[in-house]
């Protein structure tokens, strides 16, 4: 049978190990995975007890506008609620943007690395992918817009980034909407937001009023710790929204995932503590990179980036032997590196042991 010429060229999403494959293959009873910059406190209890109500109902089609969820979210956000799609995560919103505005003589622009999914979903699509190297870990927003011409239809912004964590600010963002044509949809891919410290992280929401051609994904995944029920949004004008709304399945969003987001929003002291957690855990694992000589990207969010004097996958495999998934930076298109997530305090002094044993044992060979 005959499949697009261009999956040919694609290869399915691999994902980091599962807990349950590490324990077996390399005989450990306790795994504690940083890979995947899920919130190492799970989700708010709060969640937990209101989510026994919504299993009841589960015959019943979920509501596929997600009005409950969709209005209480429009008033945390000061948005209107036409201005919101919903996502089985925030990875269905990149596929819906790309059914919606991408293919074949069209072309979009991203960094490299970036998330991947837009790469991914674009080229399904049949559209040209430009890259544009990253500068130092940063997106090179001048050279990003250089290469936006006629054909160009969406641009992708993950901010902060994954996988090096760093940030454009408010001046950098403003300037680049201001020269980006406004035919061009630009995504802000935000799903680190609850993470950020800095001051100057542009505030996108109100930038909505300004520019037409804006849309901001978030996610439930990450610091609400719901990624296994698959929630995300986007954020619009209205128009945007109903030019995405025809290549959404019409119930995309189960019944739980919209009851636990529902939920997660109405527990904000959950988000308070695993940001207080994140930031100070981040601090000690600055200061261990510093005090070995490692260097780092400067992360807003709870992952980091560091670089190592050997490979990635020699730490990755050293770590993983002592019971820790992490990834590898030359998985991510960054050699000698890892990628971990800041996890719980006592795991974290944990795997900087490991690590400062096997940058010992690295110096001595
Ligand atoms: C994890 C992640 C997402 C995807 O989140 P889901 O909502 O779980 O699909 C999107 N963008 C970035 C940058 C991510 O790291």
């Amino acid at each position: 049978m005959r499949t697009k010429p261009i999956l040919a060229n694609l290869t399915p999403y691999v994902p980091g190990k599962t807990i349950e494959e590490v324990k077996q293959s390399y005989g450990l009873e306790r795994i504690v995975k940083l890979a995947s910059n899920e919130n190492p406190f799970g989700f708010s209890d709060y969640v937990k007890s209101g989510l026994q109500q919504a299993v009841e109902g589960l015959e019943i089609y979920p509501d596929g506008y997600a009005r409950e969820l969709r209005t209480t979210l429009s008033k945390t956000l000061s948005v209107n609620e036409k201005q919101l799609i919903f996502g089985n995560g925030s990875d269905e919103v990149v596929q819906i943007i790309c059914r919606t505005f991408l293919e074949p003589g069209s072309n979009t622009v991203m960094a490299t690395p970036t998330f991947p999914q837009y790469r991914h979903n674009a080229l399904i699509e049949g559209a040209e992918v430009r890259e544009v190297p990253l500068d130092q870990g940063f997106h090179n927003l001048s050279e990003m817009l250089k290469q936006i011409d006629e054909h160009t239809r969406v641009v992708w912004i993950c901010n902060p980034n994954n996988p090096t964590g760093t940030m454009i600010n408010q001046q950098a963002f403003e300037s680049f909407m201001e020269q980006c044509p406004d035919n061009v949809l630009v995504v802000m891919d935000e799903a680190y937001v609850e993470y950020v410290s800095s001051s100057d992280f542009p505030d996108t929401l109100s930038a909505l009023s300004s520019y037409n051609n804006l849309l901001i994904t978030r996610t439930f995944s990450k610091a609400y710790g719901l990624a296994a029920l698959r929630i995300g949004y986007g954020i619009a004008s209205e128009s945007i929204i109903s030019s995405l709304e025809p290549s959404r399945e019409p119930f995309n969003t189960s019944s739980l995932a919209q009851k636990a987001a529902l939920l997660a929003l109405e527990d904000q002291s959950f988000i308070e503590e695993t940001y207080k957690s994140t930031v100070e855990t981040k601090q000690e694992l600055q200061e261990f990179c510093e005090n070995n000589g490692l260097t780092y990207y400067p992360s807003e969010t709870n992952f980091m980036l560091v670089h190592l004097p050997i490979s990635g996958d020699e730490m990755t495999e050293y770590l993983l032997r002592n019971g820790f998934i992490v990834r590898s930076g030359e998985a991510l298109g960054i050699p000698n590196s890892i990628r971990l997530t800041i996890g719980k305090q006592e795991h974290m002094e944990e795997i900087m042991d490991a690590m400062g044993e096997k940058l010992a044992e690295s110096r001595q060979v």
